[in-house]
């Protein structure tokens, strides 16, 4: 949307191709659903950008090996330049025994289910009464939110293989859950671990003071969830009963090492088990391979020719290894150049970056006249017509959201009536399209 915005201000025809019918990505379906100040003002930003006439929207329609559109049809439809905001849509594991057992899931699809995007929303995800949550950032706090105050499960607990100094959550967020923490035993944590941090170098008194300071000015409490903190812990194994449902897990106790200005998680071959009913791994996502860009551990290539400074150009150029070339004219932008990184307005930010560096391409390059921008766009809807692509237009938008305010508010953590499921919201759009259309002819 950020590069869309710059570029269609610009004066330049841009195609917006959206996996999902809605916008918006974790704007819509990640964002923590009671941000309603923060997800209000980004909505109206992008139908103002999605109602300029040189925006063309098409939500439903996936790229990737085998969807609607490969990488090379994009490629060969007669855009100027292509810039993927796919953002980072695969998972990240540990890679520990047991994690594709029942009661495991990933901190993405929990948020993607209780943020309802269709093929999420609609569909159980049992937590049970005791959550381990792996991870000590943002992610933690809004899976921990959910099931403090809409769950109301008997215990959750954060599990970090280093410890507290390095909690990686925003002092803001953790208000949302902060009235749930066990102080006691929060305080004995503390005590199991201070020799390993006094090793360190570090000041366990100290930084218990400072944890507490960012427990000042909780939200008020909402349940009898007791939230807690498993310091020094490496998850090594999810440890399942004889249904393959999660019972525990295996932790290795760690110390803390110096690496550079920072510390690293050693482990002291010291097991225990942590008894649990489910385990969410919140530990960073990374981009989708299967949209058939150059990819690498985690990570779409971008060109290495780059000084590493931002805006440099080559940052966010595609880059086929193979051939040791970039893909003439393909960019990459947001969490799908940075997997995992930065709020809202960083992803902004690298958009507005992105949409300079394919201006300054964009400009060493012949203006396509009109006609062959139409002509461009005709047989972009050609070949999704062709396809069966029911691909969901700015009309289409309109339609659906009508057709949910009409649902009025709901009572869940959403507050808002929200269809589950695709075809829900393809069958409300089409309805209304088709009754619109005969109350014309009529
Ligand atoms: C749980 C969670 C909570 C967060 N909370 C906050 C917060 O409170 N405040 C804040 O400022 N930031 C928050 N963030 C960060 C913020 O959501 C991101 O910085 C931002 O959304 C990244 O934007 P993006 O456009 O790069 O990717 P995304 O928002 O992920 O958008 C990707 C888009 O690409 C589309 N897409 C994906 N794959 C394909 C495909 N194959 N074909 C076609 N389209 C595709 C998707 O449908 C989506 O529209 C949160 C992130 C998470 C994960």
């Amino acid at each position: 949307m950020s590069v869309a915005n710059l570029m269609s201000k610009a004066g330049h025809e841009v195609v917006i191709v959206n996996r999902d019918v809605k916008f918006g990505g974790l704007a819509e379906y990640g964002i923590f659903p009671n941000k309603l100040k923060l997800r209000g003002g980004l909505r109206k930003t992008y139908w103002e950008i999605l109602e300029r006439p040189n925006v063309h929207y098409f939500g439903n329609v996936t790229v990737g090996n085998g969807k609607d559109l490969t990488v090379e049809d994009l490629r060969s439809l007669g855009a100027s330049a292509l810039v993927f905001a796919s953002g980072a849509q695969g998972t990240k594991t540990i890679g520990v025994e047991g994690d594709s057992a029942l009661g495991v899931y990933h901190a993405k699809d929990v948020v993607f289910h209780f943020n309802r995007l269709p093929g999420f929303g609609d569909k159980p995800f049992d937590m049970g009464n005791r959550v381990a949550v792996i991870g000590v950032g943002d992610v933690m706090v809004d899976i921990a939110h959910w099931l403090v105050r809409y769950k109301q499960v008997e215990q959750v607990t954060a599990i970090a293989r280093r410890g507290p100094a390095e909690r990686k959550y925003n002092p803001k967020e953790i208000r949302a859950v902060c009235a749930n923490i066990d102080q006691a035993a929060l305080a004995q944590e503390f005590d199991r671990i201070a020799p390993r941090l006094a090793a360190a170098g570090q000041h366990p008194g100290d930084i218990l003071k400072d944890m507490n300071a960012e427990f000042a000015k909780c939200e008020p409490l909402k349940s009898k969830t007791k939230m807690g903190f498993r310091f020094l812990a490496s998850p090594r194994r999810v440890l399942t009963d004889a249904h393959n449902r999660v019972r525990g897990l295996e932790i290795e106790e760690t110390k803390l090492e110096p690496k550079g200005n920072d510390f690293s998680a050693v482990g002291l071959k010291q097991y225990y088990e942590f008894p649990c009913d489910s385990v969410v791994f919140a530990v960073g996502d990374r981009v989708d391979e299967t949209v058939g860009l150059p990819y690498k551990n985690g990570v779409f290539l971008t060109n290495p020719s780059s000084t590493g400074n931002e805006p440099d150009d080559a940052l966010f150029q595609a880059y086929d290894e193979a051939s040791g070339k970039i893909l003439e004219g393909v960019f990459l932008t947001g969490w799908a150049r940075k997997a995992s990184e930065g709020l809202v307005g960083v992803a902004k930010r690298d958009g507005e970056w992105c949409a300079e560096v394919v201006s300054r391409y964009l400009a060493g390059r012949p203006a396509h006249t009109r006609s062959a921008v139409d002509k461009t766009l005709d047989r972009f809807k050609t070949t999704l017509q062709d396809r069966k692509v029911d691909a969901i237009d700015l009309t289409g938008l309109r339609a659906l959201e009508a057709a949910e305010r009409e649902h009025g508010p709901s009572n869940d953590c959403i507050g808002e009536f929200k269809f589950g499921a695709n075809q829900e919201m393809l069958g409300q759009i089409h309805r209304r399209r088709d009754r619109s259309g005969s109350s014309a002819r009529s």
